[in-house]
C-alpha cells in the first residue's frame, strides 16, 4: 500500500499502516484529528475518503 490518504478535515496524511487490508467501504480514523472517514476510492497514489457523521 503506497497510496496516501489525506484527511479531508485536517489535511494531514492519515497513517494507513494500521489498516493493512484497506478496502473501499472501510471506515478508518484519522490519527491526527480523530475524524471518522469512509474509504471511497483507492488509487495507485491516492486514497479518497469522505467524512462520516456519527451520532446525529
Ligand atoms: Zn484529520
Amino acid at each position: 500500500m503506497n497510496a496516501k490518504l489525506v484527511c479531508p478535515e485536517c489535511k494531514n496524511d492519515v497513517d494507513l499502516s494500521r489498516y493493512p487490508n484497506l478496502a473501499v467501504g472501510m471506515v478508518v480514523e484519522c490519527n491526527h484529528c480523530g475524524m471518522t472517514l469512509a474509504i471511497k476510492e483507492i488509487g495507485d497514489a491516492e486514497v479518497k475518503s469522505e467524512i462520516v457523521d456519527e451520532g446525529k
